[in-house]
């Protein structure tokens, strides 16, 4: 029987991180092994916290380090990684990082149990075949609408149906600029084509922010509006996603758990729900939201804004639904993002994303496009050396 006798940890950053909208900027690798099988995953956000929340000396029963429940477990069946993750949740449920590293844990593990079982994830997962997705460019709003206008240009150039702008300047000046920036991005991408729009959270709670905007979305034909509030801030959502229809309300990628994603699906009125697997805990919650979301009529997209080993985890989830049809595709990777994996999620001849069908997550890391990217890290308590960088 295998048990899981190391995890570790590969913590990669750009030489300068900018207080931008861009995730890709740094992130953090985890690479599992049991018996004679490797997986790897990756963890969202905040690489050094994940990292404290593995080793961290316990606080009490329920703040155990993350590590604790990992370590030396079997690892030969899909219960087996429902059973750690039930362990984890419980022994650290004090510790608010630990979904983040629970994640790159749980991905790895699928991506391990896939090659030990030579099956991708998605089939694992119970899908008989995966479905085509029709992938959206995930790029941030320009500072100015001329240059919304030229990035929904080049979306179009490159044969995208759908562009989702975000961040940025959108929702912190005037609606009248926001309105220029929407029908920029319109005109760029042409009329036939989905136009996505994420607030990034800009307006917090406050409805009567959010509301100046919602003509300009209705006149240029936006699918979606998403997270024009913080994640869990239901009530707005519900009010204002009965304003805005035909525009439907996308949000969850701030879920940290199946709960907080159902409490967005059940009660806060969203046509889209947005699932990171880096975040919520891994393929294995991800999973079960959309099986929840298509239950009840909304449509499932994964979220995500790294690497292509990240990617790929995102899609694996829900690959095998016909009817979940677009997903996120970030275009404006940064080098770290792309270098850290010796393959790539390129989309056919058609525009579309397939995974590749090969055992596991399909996404082979690159330890060498990673290395110059590596962070050196050692964390010390007490004289004692908890935590050091792995040698690539
Ligand atoms: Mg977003």
């Amino acid at each position: 029987m295998p048990r899981i006798e190391s995890v570790d940890f590969y913590y990669c950053s750009m030489p300068e991180v900018l207080d931008i909208g861009d995730g890709s900027q740094d992130l953090l690798m985890v690479r599992l092994q049991a018996g004679e099988w490797v997986g790897w995953g990756e963890c969202e956000a905040s690489p050094l916290v994940s990292i404290a929340s593995w080793v961290t000396p316990m606080s009490h029963s329920a703040c155990k380090p993350v590590r604790d429940s990992v370590l030396g477990q079997q690892l030969d069946s899909v219960d087996d990684i429902r059973r750690i993750g039930t362990l984890v949740r419980a022994n650290s449920m004090d510790l608010l990082q630990t979904d983040h590293t629970l994640s790159g844990v749980d991905i790895a593990m699928w991506d391990l149990l896939g090659k030990m079982h030579s099956e991708p994830v998605y089939k694992l997962l119970g899908y008989e075949r995966q479905y085509p997705r029709t992938p959206y460019a995930s790029v941030l709003f320009g500072d100015t609408p001329a240059e919304t206008l030229e990035k929904a240009k080049r979306a179009r150039a490159e044969n995208f149906k759908a562009a989702k702008f975000g961040w940025g300047p959108y929702g912190l000046g005037s609606p009248e600029t926001d309105a220029e920036h929407i029908a920029a991005a319109r005109e760029g991408i042409g009329p036939d084509a989905h136009l996505l729009v994420d607030a990034g959270t800009v307006w917090k709670d406050d409805i009567d922010l959010a509301r100046p905007r919602l003509a300009a979305l209705k006149e240029f034909r936006a699918t979606w509006l998403e997270e024009p509030f913080l994640s869990g801030a239901l009530n707005a959502y519900a009010t204002l996603a009965q304003e805005a229809a035909p525009v439907k309300m996308a949000g969850g990628e701030g879920s940290h758990n199946v709960h907080m994603a159902q409490h967005m699906i059940d009660y806060a009125g969203i046509g889209f729900v947005q699932i990171d697997a880096g975040r919520i805990g891994g393929i294995t919650p991800s999973f079960d939201v959309a099986t929840y979301a298509r239950e009840r009529g909304v449509t499932y997209v994964n979220h995500t804004f790294t690497s292509h080993l990240a990617l790929a985890a995102s899609l694996h989830p829900f690959a095998g639904s016909a009817t979940d049809e677009i997903c996120e595709y970030p275009t404006e990777l940064k080098s770290l993002a792309w270098d850290v994996t010796k393959n790539h999620l390129a989309r056919n001849a058609d525009g579309q994303l397939l995974l590749n069908d090969e055992p596991g997550i399909g996404i082979e890391p690159d330890l060498q496009g990673a290395k110059k990217y590596l962070v050196d890290v050692e964390i010390r308590v007490g004289g004692k050396v908890l935590y050091q960088t792995p040698a690539i």
